[in-house]
């Protein structure tokens, strides 16, 4: 089926990501309206084109397609639905080109794979989702890519850690769970500098709130299953970059190794799109509030939200973020015993590791996502076995604050 681009009548490849039509736009525009491909059907919500291949006319037009002249030829390589979920997330970021992929980690591991070879050595922060510090420390490694970790809050450990051979920065911010901040411009500049290129893994921040290309970074990766999916649904992933740095680095290593996000995950998550900013906007509310009313409970011993002035690196949230997060991170007195009295005496609040759901969800990371680490490892990324990651849902702020206050008066 030909595909008409209802966006731009002058982009020649379909399969490209970049609209600079749509950069006037705000983000709740592009949030429903970038990168949309009707069909000749002319229908009114996107398509779902759930095919694994395509058909030619013509011997000599499978030829041209294969020749790169544009179109689609295999949904390994690129698919109507999945084309169009890149487009509005490009858009969103003010990135020039994007991929998807099957899982956020699928997204990390592309970007840092694909820029490095034997020899080269990575930097990192040492606040990293676990999966990611697998990936950086125990699987690289195997292939002679080596890699420091540095107090990423700590400009000096950043600079200290550069090599000859440094090719790759990589951080998160906010961190998962402790919510530290890392300054992306200042360590873009030192990256820079060594002749390194920055990623960020924005999931804690989302496109809403952070633009970590704008800031510098080349390159920003997201879990989508989290904020964008945000119904507890699909996994996915993105990576996105300029149209140069998708193409020197990830391109041809998603294409040829496959972890291509499903037409219907990218469906769904397009769809999901559209709700975005009243979903984020709404989640960011809802964690600003339970922060304000939990601060200062005589059961908590910390309490870290990136919005609130006593956050600890709340003037490098002031210069970067445009609103606080959907996550909170509560230390509960009495370590281990006092958290799970706590989770345990949650009514409403669900137990997950996972976040970003429509469902607010609380996590003990010291016997879940960062289980895997030693205690002493714990303790260095500031991992209590106090700790609690909230993240806020599309619940009722009030009710939320009920079932955590009620919660915390039982521990
Ligand atoms: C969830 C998550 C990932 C991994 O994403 P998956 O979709 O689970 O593979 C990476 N980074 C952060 C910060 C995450 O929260």
């Amino acid at each position: 089926m030909p595909v008409s681009d209802d966006v731009s009548k002058s982009a020649s490849d379909p399969c490209s990501a970049a609209q600079p039509e749509t950069a006037g736009w705000h983000a709740e525009t592009k949030l429903v309206h970038a990168g949309t491909l009707r069909s000749p059907f002319g229908e009114t919500a996107e398509a779902l084109f759930l095919t694994q291949g395509f058909t030619y006319g013509s011997a000599a037009e499978c030829e041209e397609r294969f020749a790169g002249t544009g179109g689609f030829v295999y949904s390994r390589h690129s698919n109507p639905t999945v084309a169009m979920f890149e487009a509005r997330m490009a858009a969103l970021e003010g990135a020039e080109a994007a991929r998807a992929t099957a899982s956020g980690m699928a997204a990390v591991t592309a970007a840092l794979v694909g820029q490095v070879k034997a020899g080269d050595h990575i930097v990192a922060a040492r606040a990293l989702y676990g999966s990611a510090s697998w990936v950086i420390s125990d699987l690289l490694s195997r292939f002679g890519v080596t890699a420091t970790l540095v107090d990423g809050r700590d400009l000096d450990q950043w600079r200290a850690a550069v090599r000859p051979e440094t090719r790759v920065f990589y951080l998160e911010s906010p961190s998962n769970p402790t919510l530290e901040v890392v300054d992306i411009a200042a360590v873009a500049e030192i990256a820079h500098a060594a002749g390194a290129t920055l990623v960020v893994d924005n999931v804690f921040a989302t496109a809403l709130w952070q633009s970590p290309l704008t800031l510098g970074a080349d390159c920003v990766v997201y879990s989508t299953t989290k904020h964008v999916d945000g119904q507890g649904r699909c996994m996915g992933g993105i990576v996105l970059g300029s149209e140069q740095f998708i193409q020197d680095n990830v391109h041809m290593l998603l294409r040829q190794t496959g972890p291509c996000l499903s037409p219907f995950n990218a469906w769904v998550m397009l769809k999901s799109l559209e709700t975005f900013s009243l979903r984020v906007e709404r989640q960011t509310a809802t964690a600003a509030r339970v922060a304000d009313a939990l601060a200062g409970h005589r059961n908590l011993v910390r309490l870290v939200y990136p919005g609130r002035a006593d956050h600890p690196q709340a003037d490098v949230v002031r210069k970067q973020m445009r609103a606080g997060s959907t996550l909170v991170a509560l230390e509960i007195a009495g370590g281990k015993a006092g958290a799970f009295r706590f989770l345990d005496a949650l009514k409403l609040i669900k137990i997950s590791n996972n976040l970003g759901d429509a469902k607010s969800l609380v996590t003990h990371p010291a016997t879940t996502t960062h289980e895997r680490l030693t205690a002493e490892q714990r303790a260095t990324l500031g991992i209590g076995d106090g700790l609690i990651r909230f993240s806020a849902g599309l619940e009722h702020a009030d009710d939320l604050v009920g079932d955590l206050l009620q919660a915390l008066e039982r521990v």
